[in-house]
């Protein structure tokens, strides 16, 4: 199928791509969204965050008026993983998949990201019930007074225990034997702020065990009991179709821009967790009003 040349592809239709498409839309500019349906908004039980919404929203309810939003504009989305982008000679790109290709003088990328995830039995449902969480920015008021468990690496983990330790009543990081990686003085701050390290790498991590959310049992023998746990393992940034184009990511994959979102490449602008910045709703929505009226702009 090839479908003459758009405005702008957005490619991404989570939180960034839809509010770009709404912009777009209201700028009367032939847009296209691409997008394979897994917003990372679909894991979120109540996000109680963004503005406007002082008693929270499930995250699929805000994905659902999100898409209602941009179908108010007529906006076509089309279900599909865009493989691969190119950069034509006129300085154009074209987005490729299996069910077609599309043209445009624009694109804005707004891949998201992929929570590396765990070996923790019953993750679903665990997300559901606030045992498992990923994002102590987002939810870590919701551990004030409980016992939270960070599972994660070297500095990452370590940090990740002390900004809970702003909340929990008991913050214990399973720091996987890389304690030993950190700079004392690191090690010091952990100690000041009452967290402790789990004395040995956890065997296996349950949820949902009756009496006690998160059973964790150690390689030493020992079994530990949680409210929650957060996996600090790290994020997958979804920058392949623009690295592949030369654009300049950051080691842990995130797009680097200007102040109106563009990356490296001219003509491609990025928003949301795809992009260096914070990984929040309304820094992806931020970030997509910048791009799409920089672009309007350019057109
Ligand atoms: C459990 C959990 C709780 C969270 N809670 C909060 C919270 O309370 N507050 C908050 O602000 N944030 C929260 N977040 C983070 C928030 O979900 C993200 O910051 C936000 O969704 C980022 O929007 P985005 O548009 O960049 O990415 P997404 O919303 O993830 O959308 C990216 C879209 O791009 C699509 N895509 C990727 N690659 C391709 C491709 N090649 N072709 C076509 N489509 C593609 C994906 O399928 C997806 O639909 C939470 C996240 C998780 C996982």
């Amino acid at each position: 199928m090839d479908t003459g040349r758009f405005d702008c592809l957005i490619i991404g239709g989570g939180a960034a791509g839809l509010t770009a498409a709404v912009y777009m839309g209201r700028y009367k500019r032939r847009v296209l969204v691409l997008d394979d349906d897994g917003s990372r908004l679909n894991w979120i039980p109540r996000t109680r965050n963004v503005p406007g919404f002082p008693d929270g929203i499930e995250g699929p309810e805000l994905l659902s008026r999100m898409r209602a939003h941009a179908a108010k504009y007529a906006i076509p989305t089309e279900r599909t993983r865009v493989e691969r982008l190119l950069c034509l000679e006129d300085g154009s790109f074209q987005a490729e998949s299996a069910q077609g290709r599309w043209r445009a003088r624009f694109v804005i990328l707004a891949t998201g990201a992929r929570d590396v995830e765990p070996e923790i039995e019953g993750i679903p449902a665990a997300l559901q019930a606030g045992q498992v969480r990923y994002c102590p920015i987002c939810d870590g008021y919701e551990t004030q007074g409980q016992r939270v468990a960070v599972l994660g690496r070297g500095r990452h983990g370590l940090r990740e225990s002390l900004f809970i330790a702003n909340w929990a009543r008991e913050v214990t990081w399973l720091a996987m034997a890389t304690q030993e990686e950190v700079d004392p003085r690191e090690l010091a701050r952990l100690r000041d702020a009452h967290v402790r390290i789990a004395a040995s790498p956890p065997q296996r991590i349950e949820c949902g065990v009756a009496g006690a959310g998160v059973r964790v049992d150690l390689q030493d023998g020992q079994v530990l009991e949680f409210d929650t746990i957060y996996p600090a393992l790290g994020l997958h940034h979804a920058c392949e179709l623009a690295t592949a184009l030369g654009a300049r990511a950051r080691e842990n994959g995130q797009l680097e821009v200007d102040a109106h979102q563009q990356t490296t490449v001219p003509g491609l602008y990025v928003a949301g967790d795809v992009a260096v910045d914070l990984n929040q709703i309304s820094v992806a929505t931020g970030h997509a009003a910048i791009a799409a009226t920089a672009i309007h702009n350019r057109l």
